[in-house]
């Protein structure tokens, strides 16, 4: 698990350093895969879901702007001046999977993109922190929705993070909000969290409302209303005592 995140990392600062106006998502792709080739590392999202109607066609995730996850690379997919990117990518490495995503800006970007970039990272860290032996899922849940909502954004409800392992999506599943007082709803248990675990943190947020719908080409996830939107993500293991392992950090 360490070595598929470090690989997963590795592929991530490649793509963080090519990060300018002119390159296409499709470049920045080729630039992942080049880096799991080195690393003798394969592409977890390539062909997925298997047997699906629509496996993925490449090897990371390029959304930019209102594009929240899931946008496909493309070679007239060009970066501009001003625009947020988000980069997700999956590295599999000896049969175990890591996970990672960053949002960055394009060059100058406005105040408002920098601060919806910078709560969601933050978001992402107390969701990190929160992830300790004694704790539940839902303390993460709820620790990353207060965070976001108090800065004015809001939480994207229909993705979450998840476990990670020998496959990209396991079992846990650890949403980035939680209903309020006594309201239940399908698929909300808050599970215990216990030292080995690992998955996948990654709070995916918005500026306006947290509505998202999923284009014609199957795979981009937009946000409903047009606003700009942010997701961080890292895999980490829990640990006996203490703050957990990220796994997908340098
Ligand atoms: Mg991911
Ligand atoms: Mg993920």
């Amino acid at each position: 698990m360490r070595e598929a995140g470090r690989i997963t990392a590795l592929a991530l600062q490649a793509m963080r350093e090519a990060v300018r106006p002119g390159i296409s998502t499709q470049e920045l792709d080729e630039i992942a895969a080049e880096v799991l080739r080195q690393h003798h590392a394969t592409a977890a999202f390539l062909g997925y879901p298997p047997g699906g109607p629509h496996p993925f066609p490449a090897t990371i995730t390029a959304s930019i702007n209102n594009e929240l996850v899931h946008g496909i690379p493309r070679p007239d997919r060009v970066l501009q001046e001003g625009d947020i990117v988000s980069l997700d990518c999956g590295a599999v490495y000896e049969g175990f999977v890591g996970d990672s995503a960053f949002t960055m800006g394009v060059g100058q970007v406005s105040d408002e993109a920098q601060r919806l970039m910078d709560v969601t990272e933050e978001a992402l860290a107390i969701g990190i922190d929160r992830a300790r032996a004694g704790n539940e899922t839902r303390d993460i849940s709820l620790a990353v929705q207060k965070f976001v909502e108090k800065h004015g954004f809001s939480v994207v409800r229909e993705y979450t993070g998840h476990g990670v392992g020998r496959s990209m999506h396991e079992d846990l599943q650890i949403p980035n909000w939680w209903p309020a007082g006594r309201q239940r709803r399908r698929g909300f248990r808050s599970e215990p969290l216990l030292p080995g675990y690992t998955f996948a943190l990654e709070p995916m947020v918005n500026i306006g409302q947290p509505d998202t719908k999923v284009l014609d080409d199957h795979w981009t996830v937009v946000t409903r209303d047009g606003s700009l939107c942010a997701h961080f993500e890292h895999t980490i293991a829990v640990t006996p005592e203490g703050p957990p392992m990220i796994l997908t950090a340098l």
